[in-house]
């Protein structure tokens, strides 16, 4: 049974970093007999370059009928000046609600030969494993009306932050799910305080923990949860929360561990599921070889685990980045926690030979 994956490398280093996955890819593809087949798109700048739109009709019908994408970065100061609907980033906020990509995971490992890459004390971050579950197709995001319009004869933006009970109810079972197959812990992080979308979150998500006894539920407000991340971060387990405080608190949370170079992601709803790093294009050292590819090579081991489901190939893959890792290998972000520093492509490679 052949399995179709979409690779939209966009803009970039991007392209330099799927370039590396895709070699993965083919290899634990032959290794296991999978039958991968790979099908290449333009998204993003560069989809605007070619098509003067971020992303074609017929790419978001390719990504539908796969079994995953995997896509690298978008954006650049090349497109910086361009009218709203004529940004690259527009091409993934479609393809999220298109593919209706509601669950968005972010996990968070330190690995125990970087703790000392953290900004923060190597005895506060050893250990730290969480995983950020974010809602990313609803809240301030995508609330209408969201504009800037005149009031009292005055310039005024208005975002709108709404939340439908069905929303926060499919999101919350993913968390539990998860917690489930891990320490069985859900903080969930609200602003229940002053928001009603908050207020009707607390309500849904104790509901819906009723099903699951087995899993401890503790609430948490915002403003405190960015606290305790830098205070103890490793009283985490599953992180549960709407779209805007999942999109602060996974960049928060990512910084544990000293690089935004090395994190994964997975989005995933009913259909096709959709993996990236964590990171952006990085136009600064775009082209040079010396991108960290390990975040997108973490990237494709969640989308063999979730998507093609092939938890072998899953493992393989992040056991291999962790011996690489603690034999003292990195890329140039990671320099000064490396004995031998590869470029983009060695990364690969060096992946490769201890699969
Ligand atoms: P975006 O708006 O697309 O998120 P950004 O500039 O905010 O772009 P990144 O593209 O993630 O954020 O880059 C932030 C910094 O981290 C840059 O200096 C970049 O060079 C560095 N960086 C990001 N990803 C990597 C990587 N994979 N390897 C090495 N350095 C990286
Ligand atoms: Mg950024």
């Amino acid at each position: 049974m052949s399995k179709k994956v979409v690779l939209l490398p966009g803009d970039g280093i991007g392209a330099e970093v799927v370039r590396e996955a895709e070699k993965i890819i083919a290899h634990l593809s032959d290794h296991y007999g999978i039958g991968i087949e790979t099908e290449t798109h333009l998204v993003g700048g560069a989809s605007l370059d070619a098509h003067d739109i971020p992303v074609k009709d017929e790419v978001v019908e390719a990504c539908k009928s796969a079994d995953a994408v995997l896509l690298g970065a978008v954006g650049g100061p090349k497109w910086d000046d361009y009218p709203s609907d004529k940004r690259p980033e527009k091409a993934l906020l479609r393809l999220r609600k298109d593919l209706g990509l509601f669950n968005n995971l972010r996990p968070v490992t330190v690995f125990s030969s970087l703790k000392d890459a953290s900004p923060l004390r190597p005895e506060v971050v050893d250990g730290v494993d969480l995983l950020v579950v974010r809602e990313l197709t609803g809240g301030l995001y995508f609330g209408e009306p969201k504009e800037i319009t005149e009031v009292n004869g005055e310039e005024t933006g208005v975002d709108t932050m709404r939340y439908s009970v069905t929303e926060i109810e499919r999101i919350t079972r993913a968390a539990f799910d998860a917690a489930r197959k891990r320490r069985g812990k859900v903080t969930s992080v609200d602003k229940a305080n002053i928001l009603a979308t908050s207020q009707l979150w607390r309500k849904t998500v104790t509901r819906i923990a009723a099903e699951y006894p087995d899993v401890e539920l503790e609430h948490m407000l915002v403003d405190n949860c960015a606290m305790q991340l830098i205070r103890n971060p490793s009283g985490f387990d599953v992180i549960l929360t709407e779209n805007m405080f999942g999109d602060i608190l996974s960049d928060e949370a990512a910084m544990l561990t000293g690089s935004i170079g090395m994190l994964p992601s997975a989005s995933l709803g009913d259909g096709t599921g959709m993996y990236e790093p964590v990171h952006g294009s990085a136009p600064d050292i775009a082209g040079k070889d010396i991108a960290n590819p390990l975040a997108t090579l973490a990237s494709v081991a969640l989308m063999f685990r979730f998507s093609l489901g092939h938890e072998k190939a899953a493992s393989d893959i992040e056991e291999a980045i962790s011996a690489v890792l603690n034999a003292g290998y990195n890329c140039k972000d990671m320099s000064r926690h490396a004995r031998h520093v590869l470029s983009t492509s060695e990364m690969g490679d060096k992946i490769l030979s201890v699969i």
